[in-house]
């Protein structure tokens, strides 16, 4: 029954339908999206959650700008790293420092890079070769950097090597670097800023958060396949190898605020409701700009392909931004019959 599209529709006509399939995944995901639900009971039960839980996480995508006031970060943007194989400088896999453009930038021509002496976010022409940096008034190609194909570049002593070889070589997953944010301004308007401090150390507290928290998230080598064989090839060993510490304990929070709904089909719709935030919360997601929908999941490309600029969204979600469990205030899963 794959997904189970013909089964819905079929329903939706009013006949009856049987569908099977040995993927227990698809059979759960199936069965709740053809239950039927209280729509009142799914909306209390949301709000039960945001309110448990929204500001927990939340608290984890905040920034101070830089006139005094908070903002909510809507995503935070990283990039591989790799140790230049020469002389051991730390090699950003950037394969341009453009880190968004719009969906048409025919129409839209404006977009924003990456300073790669200081970091600096810079407006500038999508197909710009030649750009000065407004911070450090350094010039450089936005269109450019130390990945290209299958290899890269080292900025400090120009060696190329590999990357795949290189990060398998480690013996450890790719590691990666926060670089910038898309934060929300309070007159509505967003805005790309560099990482700060306050960042950093935001970060580094999820990371001591998650090691205190107990049964975060479950450990599950990957088993050798078709699919699986190129991330095992970056060292990928484990599923939570994926998400990052962050992703992994607001995810944890969440999950553990799931596991108590008391009414099981309830349960079982806002573990599905999980299981599809997982696709856009991990580290393989990576950003689609602006002018779309800003998240390319992790499975836009039936293959699992290491992303080398992958990003993070703000996992409690926003109303201006990629959304997690806000769809349950609109919508419902494929096909879910609610009850009025
Ligand atoms: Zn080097
Ligand atoms: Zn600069």
């Amino acid at each position: 029954m794959g997904s189970g599209t013909t089964l819905v529709e079929t329903v939706k006509l009013g006949a009856n339908a049987i569908g099977r399939d040995i993927n227990p995944v698809v059979h759960f995901l199936v069965k709740c999206a053809l239950s039927v639900y209280d729509r009142k009971a799914i909306l209390e039960t949301y709000r039960a959650i945001e309110r448990d839980v929204a500001d927990e996480i939340r608290s984890y995508y905040r920034a101070t700008l830089a006139d005094g006031t908070q903002a909510d970060v809507l995503y935070f943007f990283w990039v591989k790293v790799v140790d230049c194989p020469a002389c051991a400088a730390p090699v950003d896999l950037f394969g341009s420092r453009i880190l968004a453009r719009h969906a048409y930038p025919k129409k839209v021509p404006q977009a924003h890079a990456v300073c790669p002496r200081c970091g600096g976010i810079n407006k500038v022409h999508v197909e710009d070769r030649d750009a000065r940096c407004s911070s450090c008034k350094k010039t450089f190609d936005p269109n450019a950097g130390p990945a290209k194909g299958q290899s890269a570049t080292c900025p400090s002593c120009n060696h190329s090597f590999p990357i795949a070889k290189t990060i398998r070589a480690t013996g450890k997953p790719p590691a990666h670097r926060m670089y910038a944010k898309l934060v929300l301004l309070q007159d509505g308007r967003k805005a790309y800023h560099p990482i700060t401090d306050e960042d950093q150390n935001l970060y580094a507290k999820a990371e001591h958060s998650l090691a205190k928290h107990k049964n975060a998230y479950p450990v599950v080598a990957i088993e050798p396949g078709y699919n699986t064989n190129q991330v095992l090839g970056y060292n990928y060993c484990y599923w939570h190898e994926m998400f990052n510490a962050r992703q992994l304990l607001c995810l944890a929070i969440l999950a553990d605020r799931i596991r108590i709904i008391p009414d099981p089909l309830l349960r079982d719709l806002f573990t599905c409701l999980f299981s599809g935030a997982l696709e856009f919360n991990n580290m393989f997601a990576s950003y689609k700009g602006e002018g779309t929908g800003a998240v390319r999941h992790m499975f836009a490309h039936h293959i699992l392909k290491p992303e080398r600029v992958p990003i993070e969204a703000n996992l409690w979600g926003h109303p201006r931004a990629r959304i997690v469990l806000h769809h349950v205030r609109g919508s419902h899963p494929p096909g879910a019959r609610l009850r009025r």
